[in-house]
């Protein structure tokens, strides 16, 4: 990143040391146990709140840490180094929070984001449904006014802290014949909501202490000035400007994530021996190691250039998905790559490699899926 001062770097660093320093003391210790429950213990985000990691971004007036998205970079990275993605806490503070600070009325901001800077309220954002996923002008929930209100129907699926979220974004049909332009979203407080309710904690291949639900609306009524921003059926226009930066923040896991799994191969392939000699010392073992060093090092400047413009509000739609696309399949690559330098010990769950693999999987269909990227990509041409 260029242009940064030094008082800036050193906040940075101190930052990152006290995010560091936390995630060893307070997220390693537990991380068997909460995959185990399949979600990451609420005293952990209360914890995390009061150390100042919950909305990083955010403005001190309404709670958060003041920072930027090179604050909320670290905090990624940091989970990245440890193999926990699993903390949704970057969907809480640099794509959930970002919404009500945009959108949100002064009275909305007020209302939750200090609570979500606490940890007293988890927040979810929820538009993916049984029947639309990368097609979201299909989706079926409605909120239809009446009264001083709005009632809200439907069902969504896949909903990331779904298990434990007090705050859900709703993306829902105002309109229901208007396609893209009668979509709203609303905010709905989970706690004694009538007719909301969370089906199971849904079973994953990887990412096992990130809860993952289907939401259920049944005649769910959430007072108007829910409705987020005041002004019905902008729900997605609203979701298309934040898009950007939803991408990086999938970006920079996969990157982290990619040097995080070189380091520990290196590591593994100096001390493992076979054959008399360091896996290091076989020509093939060097060269899948160049290779994918080389990947994360091509991965990391091409991010950083895309922090920069995203700092800077010029990173655009197309760029943003190329960062996502091409760091996501590096990913995937890279620790497939990484995993077989491993072997046996590779495919085993207590080697965080083979977390790493199967939390890699998916990096390439949330957040817009790569062919929905591509798509993107592909329209700027
Ligand atoms: C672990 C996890 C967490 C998630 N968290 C959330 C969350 O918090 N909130 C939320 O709202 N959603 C969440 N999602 C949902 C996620 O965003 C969707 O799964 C994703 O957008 C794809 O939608 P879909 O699953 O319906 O697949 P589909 O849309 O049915 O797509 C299936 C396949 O078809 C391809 N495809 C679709 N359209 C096209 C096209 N036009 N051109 C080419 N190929 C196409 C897709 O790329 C994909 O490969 C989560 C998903 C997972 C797995």
């Amino acid at each position: 990143m260029d242009n940064i001062t030094n008082e800036q770097a050193a906040e940075l660093t101190l930052f990152r040391d006290s995010v560091r320093r936390f995630f060893a003391a307070e997220v390693v210790p537990h991380i068997p146990a909460w995959r185990q429950a399949g979600m990451v213990a609420r005293e952990a985000w209360l914890r995390a709140g009061a150390a100042g990691l919950l909305c990083a971004s955010m403005p001190a007036e309404f709670g958060g840490g003041g920072g930027d998205f090179r604050h909320e970079a670290i905090l990624i990275e940091e989970l990245a180094a440890i193999g926990f993605g699993d903390f949704a806490i970057s969907l809480h503070n640099a794509i959930i929070a970002p919404y009500l600070l945009h959108y949100g009325t002064e009275a909305q901001k007020r209302r939750w984001l200090p609570r979500m800077a606490q940890g007293e309220m988890i927040a979810a954002i929820a538009m993916t449904e049984p029947d639309a996923g990368s097609d979201l002008q299909g989706i079926r929930t409605t909120a239809r006014r009446v009264g001083d209100g709005y009632v809200i129907n439907g069902q969504k699926t896949f909903i990331s802290n779904g298990q434990l979220a007090d705050l859900v974004i709703v993306a829902a049909k105002t309109r229901a014949d208007a396609g893209a332009k009668g979509i709203s979203l609303l905010a709905v407080e989970t706690a004694g909501a009538h007719g909301f309710r969370r089906g199971r904690n849904l079973e994953k291949i990887g990412k096992h202490a990130q809860d993952t639900s289907e939401l259920f609306f049944d005649d769910v009524v959430v007072p108007a000035e829910n409705l987020l921003g005041g002004e019905p059926d902008r729900g997605f226009v609203q979701l298309m400007q934040q898009l950007p930066q939803e991408r990086l923040v999938i970006a920079v896991g996969a990157v982290a994530a990619m040097e995080a799994a070189v380091t520990e191969t290196i590591a593994h392939a100096k001390t493992r021996r076979a054959f008399g000699k360091s896996l290091f010392e076989f020509q093939n073992t060097r060269f899948v190691l160049a290779e994918a060093k080389t990947t994360a090092e091509v991965a990391r400047a091409f991010l950083e250039e895309c922090i920069t413009r995203l700092l800077a509000g010029t990173l655009d739609v197309a760029t943003a998905a190329m960062a996502k696309y091409w760091t996501t399949e590096m990913q995937g690559k890279v620790i497939d790559a990484c995993l077989q330098i491993f072997g046996g010990y590779g495919y085993m769950a207590e080697y965080p490699i083979a977390h790493r693999f199967t939390d890699a999987r998916v990096q390439r269909i949330y957040g817009g899926s790569n062919e929905i990227m591509k798509e993107l990509i592909a329209r700027s041409l």
